[in-house]
């Protein structure tokens, strides 16, 4: 009998877990051809949802946990739900039903009987959500696609079912920024997308600000990228150029004409220019450069305080 592992990322769920937990009984249990476990990664909450995890497990094997020891991110929960996953596939699902569980038995089709390695999922709409956000993510996406050699579909969710040679290709890849959905294009195989309407959160809020978000796509831009270094270089070739054929300009005018006093304002305004541009670069550089430290220093991607995942 096959086996999938559900990997629940939570961040300060413990409203949301009971419902996300009747509702995935209520949909796994019509699934009797299938044995799952239930990961839930409790990524440093403040709340009772350790408490929550812990009863569940009581009540029923198959509720796995993992607490971190303090909050690691959305990135780390999900990879810690990777590496420690046993099933022959691997679904990672929001805490907030924002993830409607009942998809997963199509999800689960896709990928069994219909060839696909992975079955992911993408909000056509998303509705209920602030307009700038939506505006700035439309935005990202579009940047992205442009930029980067991963495949990154707009609206996708990081809700996906994967078989094991999926799950196995995310897990060699090994660095520390995780940009799961910039990864999840970059393995390549066949993924099969299912569109859905936006849902609202069930419980609790959002735990990402827009200072968060922004950070975040950045990030992604600097793993999954090198067209800003590229950017930052023609840049400055660019002004090079300029420079050149403005000096000749100015030999040739104080040759001619013996005033070089005219046009200070014009200079200044040049050297602020070119001032700006090359401050951007370094600042383009070194956040390259942060990440290489940050990679360099190979720290782990989580510390687990506790679990009850058998070894
Ligand atoms: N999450 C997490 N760690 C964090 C932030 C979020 O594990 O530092 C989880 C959160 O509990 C939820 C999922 O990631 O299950 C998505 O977060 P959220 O719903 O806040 O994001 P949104 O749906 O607004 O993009
Ligand atoms: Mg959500």
């Amino acid at each position: 009998m096959d086996k999938i592992s559900l990997i629940v990322p939570c961040y300060n769920e413990a409203e949301a877990i009971p419902i996300l937990y009747t509702e995935l009984i209520n949909v796994t249990s019509k699934m009797s051809t299938v044995n799952f476990e239930f990961i839930f990664i409790d990524d440093g909450s403040s709340d009772r949802t350790l408490p929550i995890c812990k009863e569940l497990a009581t009540k029923d094997e198959k509720v796995k946990y993992i607490s971190f020891s303090r909050n690691f991110g959305k990135e780390a929960a999900m990879y810690a739900g990777l590496t420690n996953a046993i099933g022959d596939y691997v679904a990672i699902l929001d805490a907030d039903m924002q993830d409607p569980p009942s998809l997963l038995p199509k999800l689960y089709y896709a990928v069994k009987y219909e060839g696909y390695d992975s079955a992911a999922t993408r909000r056509v709409s998303r509705k209920g959500e602030p307009k700038i956000r939506s505006f700035c993510a439309r935005l990202f996406y579009k940047l992205m696609r442009k930029i980067s050699d991963a495949e990154i579909v707009d609206g996708a969710r990081d809700f996906r079912l994967m078989n094991r040679k999926f799950v196995n290709a995310l897990l060699s890849m090994k660095e520390y920024n995780r940009f799961s959905k910039g990864m999840f294009g970059w393995v390549g195989f066949k993924t099969k997308w299912i569109e859905f309407e936006n849902i609202q959160r069930c419980a609790g809020e959002t735990k990402w600000s827009f200072w968060g978000l922004l950070k975040y796509s950045i990030e992604g831009i600097i793993a999954f990228s090198n067209v800003p270094l590229i950017i930052a270089s023609l840049t400055g070739l660019l002004f090079c150029i300029m420079a050149f054929f403005f000096i000749i300009f100015i030999i040739v005018r104080q040759l001619l004409y013996h005033n070089s006093v005219n046009g200070w304002s014009s200079l200044v305004c040049i050297i602020l220019l070119i001032g700006g541009i090359q401050l951007f670069s370094i600042g383009v550089l070194g956040h390259y450069m942060s990440q290489l430290y940050i990679e360099v220093k190979r720290r782990p991607n989580f510390i687990i305080s506790e679990d009850n995942i058998k070894k």
